[in-house]
């Protein structure tokens, strides 16, 4: 089977959230599944490649709306996947991925030049596995340009989306792009929608958990869109994503001292010597640390966090410790709290993968309480490290932690299921004595999981199986 992949962010080359991981480990699991993987993504100024090691494959006209601009395509040989970097000096080569005036036009550019590409590779690929808003026009694109086309005309699409709030919602001013007649097609409450368009025209549609699947076709989880899923649901699948083995693995990650269950707390103490060092944390080592790391998007829930933190402080010993970047409220709050309990609570505004990382392996607790989960990647991380996540239940969050259970001894973490402060707080504190007074249950938790697979092989036997529904055999 041939699959191309298509994505506007991939790690190692771009980053802004989840997407680029799964645009990382999905195509390399599939690789190893003997799938023949491409992936086109926009080469941003963020790649830093060797200029050297990319192959030049060729070179296509876009015309879109009256625009007419070159695009390069380079190829590179990575991991047992094909990426093919679409090059365009204007569009893409700017300090940030996305949020510019022209975003409607940079990504309806990439479309094209995905589509304009295909014609470069040695096979057609059956199938075009595009993700989120950035791609959602491509088939209402190859629906009206290029399927009566010969080589085109077996082409089947199938989209992802990791997440319903980024819906790619612009003034019907960007229709001139799209080469065609108006169209109600892509309108949604009179405005361009390029995710609607993309659940409207793809061949089927999934998500990254099976919760958030069926969460939004609700009108809570929807944001607007439930009415056309629902339209679609006999075509909306649930894929829960998984992690990659080779990148967050406390036993082989290059960024840490490597440990494993049997020497989890000397593994702890030695990251938490390096971030306490470098952050001048009190280097009070037995006592929990509890972490956030993610965007600060309201999405995630932080106002729990925030409204919470002076209690968790004043009626616990626990330290602190907020990686991210985002809503300036947040960037703010993080900052004063830090040089308001200096030695108790730490911070990093910015994006860091070094520290993430470091992060994992020296926490004892992960704070996610999201409003909405797609999948999140940040609690099985950290499970994968040891560290304990309280979560709300929510999307993947439902279907990756097993809550504490006291009486039978089970689970992998902690959590609740009302939007409440309280109910939140309720559970740090519960987590932190816990782990201050139990260390045997708490050491069972940590093994539990440790030991618990949402693995990248798990994930791309999923959604080969998937291809095959769409593709046949
Ligand atoms: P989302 O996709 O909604 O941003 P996920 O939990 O699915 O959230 O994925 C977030 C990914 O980005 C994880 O790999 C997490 O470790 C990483 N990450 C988020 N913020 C940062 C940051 N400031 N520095 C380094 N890594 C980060």
């Amino acid at each position: 089977m041939k699959v191309a992949f298509v994505t506007s962010e991939m790690f190692p080359f771009s980053k802004t959230g989840g997407l680029a991981d799964i645009a990382y480990f999905l195509p390399k699991g599939l690789a190893k599944l003997n799938t023949d993987m491409t992936v086109f993504t926009p080469y941003y100024r963020t790649a830093r490649i060797d200029f050297n090691l990319l192959s030049f494959l060729g070179k296509k006209t876009i015309r879109m709306g009256g625009i007419e601009t070159d695009v390069n395509y380079f190829t590179y040989d990575f991991e047992g996947v094909k990426v093919i970097f679409v090059q365009n000096m204007h569009y893409f080569e700017r300090d940030r991925l996305y949020g510019y005036n022209d975003d409607a036009e940079r990504f309806t550019c990439f479309s094209y030049a995905v589509l304009e590409g295909l014609e470069l590779l040695d096979h057609m690929p059956d199938l075009l596995h595009i993700n989120d808003w950035q791609t959602g026009m491509i088939p209402y694109l190859y629906e009206k340009h290029y399927k009566g086309k010969f080589t085109y005309s077996k082409l089947r699409i199938t989209m992802t989306i990791h997440n319903m709030e980024y819906q790619g919602n612009f003034d019907t001013y960007v229709a001139r792009f799209f080469n065609h007649d108006f169209d109600y097609e892509y309108i949604h409450f009179d405005r361009v929608n390029f995710l609607k368009t993309g659940i409207l025209k793809s061949d089927k549609i999934n998500t990254v958990s099976p919760s958030y699947r069926n969460e939004i076709l609700s009108l809570d989880y929807g944001f607007s869109l439930d009415g056309i899923l629902n339209y679609r649901k006999n075509d909306l699948v649930g894929i829960l994503n998984g992690i990659d083995d080779e990148t967050f693995n406390p036993e082989k990650d290059k960024f840490i001292e490597n440990y494993n269950f049997s020497n989890y707390k000397a593994g702890k103490l030695a990251a938490k010597k390096k971030v306490y060092d470098a952050f001048h944390l009190d280097k009070t080592y037995e006592k929990t640390l509890v972490i956030y790391i993610g965007r600060y998007a309201n999405q995630k829930g932080l106002w729990m966090i925030q409204n919470s933190l002076e209690d968790l402080i004043h009626h616990s010993d626990a330290q602190f410790f907020f990686l991210g970047s985002g809503d300036p409220n947040y960037e703010n709050f993080f900052k004063v709290m830090t040089e308001k309990y200096p030695g108790r609570v730490g911070n990093y505004i910015g994006f860091n993968e070094r520290l993430a990382h470091e992060l994992y392996a020296a926490s004892d607790i992960f704070l996610m309480p999201s409003e909405f989960e797609p999948c999140g990647l940040g609690q099985m991380i950290s499970m994968k490290y040891g560290s304990l996540p309280v979560v709300r239940e929510t999307g993947g969050l439902k279907d990756t932690v097993l809550p504490y259970n006291q009486y039978t001894g089970e689970g992998t973490g902690f959590s609740f299921k009302n939007l409440s402060m309280i109910d939140f707080k309720d559970k740090v504190f519960e987590a932190i004595m816990l782990k201050k007074n139990n260390p045997k249950i708490w050491d069972s938790l940590v093994r539990q999981a440790m030991e618990k697979d949402y693995s990248m092989e798990k994930m791309a036997k999923a959604y080969l199986e998937f291809y095959k529904t769409i593709i046949g055999g």
